[in-house]
């Protein structure tokens, strides 16, 4: 055997190597004790496909590619570490972003090489369809996640809407489509660079209606679409760690995002069609007030009650209270109290969020309910303390058409006997809406830091049993 039949060999069985790792990484992400690990070999997957690449013989620009690794590198180092636990959303959308336009820009790459004739290889028709269709897809995931990106960061609007959106958008993917066929036809450099200029516009113009609960819905979408994406241009490359990888993150998007628009009461073709957010956004007038209690009171509730159901939030997370809500359950549990957490699919500000605090602050898994599990019980709870969650337990979301979040499925806490709310003020949720909730007769807000309120609560169960309290 020659050298380079060798070296070939041993590119195909590095990328091989790559393939499993990134499946039995994935592997161990579905669990939280075996999740780290499978970060990391997973990442061990990439270096190998990735350093396996300069060997590939078939390579140009090696100074160019040194230069992007050693920046993305840096750039992806310093931004892992100091990101804060509640921005890891929008990290994610940012970089599920780089990877629908790293494999854009490799559909770009083999589309203008190959009308130009200046190519790596020369392409089939069937390899210019599937490039084609990998770069609209990885161009409308690249956008529309940096478009999610600015929503998550608070940079812009949650909603964006204007008459006749959903025509303008059916124009935009109609044309992309229509120049995409066009390619396989006849290759031409203006054509390429005109779909892909439709094909990012469309993108950003498909997620600026998006916000309110269709959100993580959306987000998962795009993941998905990253994977298809890679996926395609990895056939048309020949490339089998890109089409290894491309699939397993295509498939579990894709399953990522049934589960979510499952979640969310919303059929993903409904997704898919712009139907996003339902209604106008727009919300009636909630009639009552907003009524306040102490920590004392509070806390007096607590310890009378038999069953206390607590509703973890996003503000949660921001307060970080996830110790301090556990330490306050287990004096309560010491006092022969049932607790119980109730997670919402979409608490906070990704999947699995309110779990992962949690598992983090040491709840044990069998008090942790789902929603359908959960739902049922309110009405059986004498107290449920809500900490930092608003939009996933707004009962608009049953009773008012005109919401953004209505047909969202919710957390029925209104049917608890007394709830306690604890946030700062008077802040909206995510959805940017008011909550019915907030202005029901068995509901009292204790306005405090979450932190601080379960520190308070716990200092006046204590103050309770030393006679002190009231
Ligand atoms: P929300 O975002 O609806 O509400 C969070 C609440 O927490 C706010 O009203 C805020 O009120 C309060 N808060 C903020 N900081 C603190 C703090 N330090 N201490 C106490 N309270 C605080 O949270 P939910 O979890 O109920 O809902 C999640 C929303 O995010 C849904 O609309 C969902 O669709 C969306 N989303 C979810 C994603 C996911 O994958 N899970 C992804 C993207 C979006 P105040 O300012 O008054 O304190």
């Amino acid at each position: 055997m020659d050298k380079a039949t060798l070296l070939h060999y041993l590119v195909q069985a590095s990328y091989f190597a790559a393939a499993v790792l990134f499946i039995l990484g994935i592997k161990r992400m579905s669990s939280p004790v075996t999740a780290r690990s499978g970060i990391q070999w997973a990442g061990i997957g990439m270096l190998v496909a990735t350093v396996a690449t300069f060997f590939h013989g078939n390579i140009a620009n090696v100074l160019l590619m040194v230069l992007a690794i050693g920046i993305s590198t840096v750039f992806a180092w310093v931004s892992g570490k100091k990101v804060a636990m509640t921005d890891m959303p929008q990290m994610v959308a940012l970089y599920n972003g780089m990877g629908g336009g790293s494999a854009a820009a490799i559909g770009a790459a083999a589309l203008i090489g190959a009308s130009t004739g200046t190519g790596l290889h020369v392409l089939s028709k069937a390899q210019i369809a599937l490039a084609v269709i990998g770069a609209l897809i990885g161009s409308i995931s690249f956008t529309g996640s940096l478009i999610a990106f600015a929503k998550l960061q608070g940079w812009m609007d949650k909603t964006f809407r204007f008459s006749g959106q959903q025509l303008v958008n059916g124009l935009f993917f109609l044309s992309a489509l229509g120049l995409g066929l066009s390619l396989v036809f006849q290759l031409n450099t203006s054509v390429v660079i005109g779909f892909f200029a439709v094909s990012l516009l469309f993108g950003v113009l498909m997620t600026l209606p998006i916000g309110g609960a269709d959100m993580p819905v959306v987000i998962s979408l795009y993941n998905a679409f990253t994977g298809l994406a890679v996926a395609f241009e990895g056939y048309v490359q020949g490339n089998v760690a890109l089409i290894i990888a491309g699939t397993v993150v295509g498939a579990a998007g894709t399953l990522l995002t049934r589960l979510m628009a499952k979640a969310m009461n919303r059929s993903i073709s409904n997704v898919l069609f712009s139907n996003f957010g339902g209604g106008g956004g727009g919300s009636t007038e909630i009639a009552g007030s907003q009524k306040a209690v102490e920590a004392s009171d509070a806390a007096s509730m607590l310890y009378m009650a038999e069953k206390v159901i607590i509703v973890p939030g996003y503000g949660m997370a921001v307060a970080q209270a996830q110790h301090k809500i556990w330490e306050l359950s287990q004096q309560l549990i010491k006092r022969d109290k049932q607790v119980k957490f109730a997670i919402h699919p979409v608490a906070g500000r990704m999947p699995g969020h309110m779990n992962v605090l949690l598992a983090e602050a040491g709840v044990p898994y069998d008090l942790i309910a789902d929603m359908e599990d959960i739902n049922p019980e309110f009405s059986t709870c004498d107290v449920a303390i809500v900490i930092g969650a608003n939009d996933v337990v707004n009962p608009v979301a049953k009773t008012d058409k005109s919401s953004p979040i209505y047909g969202m499925p919710i957390l029925d806490v209104i049917n608890a006997r007394q709830v306690i709310v604890i946030k700062r003020g008077k802040g909206a949720g995510f959805a940017g809406i008011e909550n019915a909730l907030f202005y029901a007769e068995n509901c009292r807000m204790l306005y405090a830091d979450g932190q601080e309120a379960a520190n308070r609560l716990i200092a006046e169960l204590k103050a309770i049993d030393s006679g002190g309290g009231h």
